[in-house]
């Protein structure tokens, strides 16, 4: 692999899949390696840095230089999902360390910072990121990691990633940024000052529904970075090998999915914000959005996420969400076919989500034909 890819575009990156051919036959499209285990050499050693499969798997180590290489990053891990990605950088801490993350983000991994982390030792404060004095209030001298999501689940709430970095760093502790919704075709985290990016690559990186991953990219080696590696490791948290290369077929399209995706976004975004039943439109890339200036600041593109609020409250939004037929009503985001969701009801009890709220994932389909659907299904539930 020569470090030519590191300069182009990510598109290019993206397309050829970094351009790696298959060393033996030539192939353009690599073989998946399954293989759990891996022979000596007679003296003893292992020289192919090829050891165990819980750790060790090629067609793992390529997807993760695609992903390296599209976040500009020193290294990418892949897991078994961004679950497993983002709990295994808390796990990573010292024990003790208190974790600052936001009030509103992806309700699992909230769940699981609120709920499980403390049985593990790990104290965790929640902040509005949005308040950047409150947020260097909240930093404490235990606080050794600052995790935050931009755009948040499932108001899409901007957060400034540069202005937190500083405040995070200034205060000793590392910045991760889950940036699945933003995808590195949007947002760079790493050259905006963060330690770790990380992905639910189940969403926009594999882009087809088809694989459950997550990602995590680091801008150096570091004790934190050297410790996750153990954690992965040691946890056998690692994605499968049928996986990773699914997950490298669908990188190879990103760069022309999220574009396309963030188009359709925006002009749902701008047509349902004229609608009869809407109270509000959530997308960042609204001049009325809280977040769009600093979208503008740190965005390239606004992503193909919005959610809308339902004039009738949430029964209607609910009647609304029953009624589409091009919309596939189901949870998850990111994938070819646009997804609806009434966030409420699966958040479930304790959640920050609005009630009348339905979260929308624009797919691949013609903006019209999702717009008329969803159109006739807003009409329909509030007469
Ligand atoms: N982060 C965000 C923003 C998500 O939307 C999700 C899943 O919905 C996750 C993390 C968790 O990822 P996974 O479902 O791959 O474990």
């Amino acid at each position: 692999m020569s470090d030519q890819p590191h300069r182009l575009k990510p598109r290019t990156i993206a397309a050829q899949a970094l351009g790696t051919i298959d060393p033996e036959t030539r192939a353009v499209a690599l073989p998946v390696h399954v293989s759990t285990t891996y022979i000596r050499d007679p003296d003893n050693q292992y020289r192919t840095g090829y050891i165990y499969g819980r750790p060790d798997n090629a067609t793992v180590r390529q997807t993760e230089a695609v992903i390296a290489a599209l976040e500009s990053a020193h290294e990418a891990l892949l897991f078994g999902s961004g679950m497993a990605a983002a709990t295994s950088v808390v796990l990573a801490l010292p024990p003790g360390s208190r974790v600052l993350a936001p009030q509103v983000c992806y309700w699992g991994f909230r769940d699981w910072l609120i709920n499980e982390a403390p049985l593990f030792g790990y104290k965790v404060d929640l902040v509005d990121f949005a308040d950047l004095a409150a947020v260097r209030a909240a930093v404490k001298p235990d606080t050794k990691l600052v995790w935050i999501e931009t755009p948040g689940n499932p108001l899409w709430n901007i957060t400034d990633i540069a202005a937190v970095a500083e405040i995070a760093h200034a205060g000793g502790a590392a910045l991760g940024v889950d940036s699945t919704v933003a995808t590195p075709v949007f947002t760079r985290p790493l050259a905006l000052g963060a330690d770790i990016v990380m992905h639910s690559a189940t969403k926009y990186l594999n882009g087809h529904s088809d694989v459950v991953a997550g990602a995590l990219a680091a801008a150096r080696e570091d004790a934190l970075w050297t410790r996750i590696k153990q954690v992965r490791g040691h946890h056998g948290a690692i994605l499968g090998p049928f996986e990773a290369w699914l997950l490298l077929r669908g990188l190879r399209t990103l760069d022309i999915r999220v574009r396309t995706q963030s188009e359709s976004a925006a002009l749902l975004a701008t047509r349902f914000a004229n609608h009869a039943s809407v109270s509000a439109v959530l997308y960042p890339g609204l001049p009325s959005h809280p977040g769009h200036a600093i979208a503008v600041k740190q965005m390239s593109g606004y992503g193909g996420m919005l959610s809308i609020r339902v004039k009738g409250g949430e029964r209607a939004a609910i009647d609304a969400a029953a009624r589409v037929q091009i919309w596939k009503r189901a949870t998850s985001l990111g994938g070819v076919e646009s997804l609806i969701e009434h966030r409420a009801s699966i958040e479930g009890a304790g959640s920050p989500c609005p009630t009348d709220l339905l979260r929308l994932s624009a797919g691949l389909e013609d903006v019209d034909d999702l717009y008329g659907d969803l159109d006739r299904a807003l009409r329909a539930a509030n007469a």
